[in-house]
């Protein structure tokens, strides 16, 4: 049986980003970048003013302090989103706002925090500009300025391909006048449930039948990795029909298959021969609990098909460990790891000796993390895992973890109160 990291080595070796899409920069958040942003501009595109204040030659006001100010005289003013249309002589100072273009002649700003303007009240300032102004502290060339292209120079690189688009990303892209931007396409996952016992959520409940939950897990999982759910309902148990659905995802342009149940070892578990006959089956069960049971393959045209396991939390599990990095490949993302730390367990443990995946509550303490199992762990209950915010992981080969001992925790969120 091969282990959990050979089994995500072999899912990962048959998985490709996809291509470029252009979209509105907006839509891009959250994307990865599948071009590299030159800025063809200066950004700022010209010298400008940091404060608000005057605009003034350093050398006329080298010599002010508070004791023996400088006094120059006001010339004209400046806001931004304009520009002064009197150049600043020698023993004249031109009041500027913050973000208007520096005057011609002048090199640096004095704050009005640093003039006799603020001893005036704003009304006043606003009403009666000064025709002459008090400056009490010595300025040097540039201060209190931005030079174009502080922030990127013209024909710099501002971010290269691969970049997951954060907020400050857009503003980037928005600065540089860049409505749209290229994307990694995201994959179409299509979801699969396959058990004859299995029923639409909206109907009543019939002996021997339980409600199609997984389907709505996995949506919600693709959903939230990134990619986009193509959700085919229920197959039953036979080749015929789990064949016809197949065929049906591949008709829509599936990137991935998502399968669930099917993959055991009972009498209807149609999956893994299914897989054999339609495309080719690349490896069946791995050396973990939950989710032993796991088979992928590839359909035609190369189309990988992760067989989740049935067991509503042996599916979660295995989704996190082999289809959330899938997409994430897909996506264009470097980075395809579950955000990890390291916990103390508060109670002892019992593990099969497959690499182990225990539900647990993470809290934090003054000492670190913290870990307690969520109860039952069997891999039918689904509230074991609604209760979770982490996986523990217990290595191949331990059969006992000892109270007070420390495991990687795989989070499955970042609960308020919970970030490092
Ligand atoms: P299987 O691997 O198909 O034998 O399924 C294992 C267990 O998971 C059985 O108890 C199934 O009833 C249950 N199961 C399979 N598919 C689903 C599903 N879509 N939603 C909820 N439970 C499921
Ligand atoms: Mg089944």
């Amino acid at each position: 049986m091969i282990t959990v990291d050979e089994a995500l080595a072999e899912i990962l070796s048959h998985v490709r980003p996809l291509g470029a899409e252009r979209v509105p920069v907006l839509d891009a958040l959250g994307r990865v970048l599948a071009e590299e942003i030159v800025s063809d501009i200066d950004i700022p595109p010209f010298d400008n003013s940091a404060m608000d204040g005057y605009a003034v030659r350093a050398a006329d006001v080298s010599s002010a302090s508070p004791g023996s100010p400088v006094r120059l005289v006001v010339t004209g003013s400046v806001a931004a989103g304009y520009v002064s249309s009197v150049r600043l002589e020698p023993g004249r100072a031109i009041r500027i706002m913050t973000g208007a273009p520096l005057p011609d002649g002048a090199d640096a700003v004095v704050p009005f925090e640093d003039t006799g303007d603020m001893d005036r009240p704003k009304e006043v300032r606003l009403e009666e500009p000064a025709a002459e102004i008090e400056v009490r502290r010595a300025v040097q060339a540039r201060d209190h300025t931005r030079p174009a292209g502080e922030d990127i120079r013209r024909g710099e690189v501002a971010m290269d391909a691969g970049r997951v688009i954060r907020p400050q990303e857009i503003g980037v892209l928005a600065s540089r006048g860049r409505e749209t931007v290229l994307v990694h396409r995201r994959p179409r996952v299509a979801i699969l449930a396959t058990g004859e016992e299995l029923l639409e959520i909206h109907e009543p409940l019939a002996p021997g039948k339980i409600r199609n939950s997984n389907e709505y897990t996995n949506a919600a999982l693709v959903t939230r990795t990134g990619g986009i759910a193509l959700r085919l309902g229920i197959a039953r148990d036979t080749k015929a029909d789990l064949t016809a659905k197949l065929r049906q995802g591949l008709e829509q342009g599936a990137d991935l298959f998502l399968t669930s149940g099917g993959v055991s070892v009972g009498d209807y578990d149609v999956v893994k021969d299914v897989l054999g006959t339609e495309g080719e089956m690349q490896f069946w069960q791995v050396n973990m609990k939950p989710g032993k049971p796991l088979a992928f393959g590839l359909l035609p045209g190369g189309v990988p098909l992760i067989g989740l396991p049935g067991n509503p939390v042996s599916a979660m599990v295995s989704f996190e460990q082999f289809a959330r990095p899938a997409i994430l490949k897909m996506l264009g993302h470097r980075d395809l790891s579950k955000p990890t730390v390291r916990a103390i367990v508060d109670e002892p443990l019992t593990n099969s000796g497959r690499r182990g995946f225990i539900r647990v509550v993470v809290i934090r303490r003054a000492d670190g993390y913290h870990a307690r199992t969520t109860g039952e762990q069997g891999s039918g209950v689904l509230t074991s895992m609604a209760k979770a915010n982490g996986l523990a992981v217990v290595p191949e080969g331990v059969l006992h973890v000892e109270a007070g001992s420390e495991l990687a925790v795989q989070m499955l969120d970042w609960p308020e109160g919970m970030n490092p």
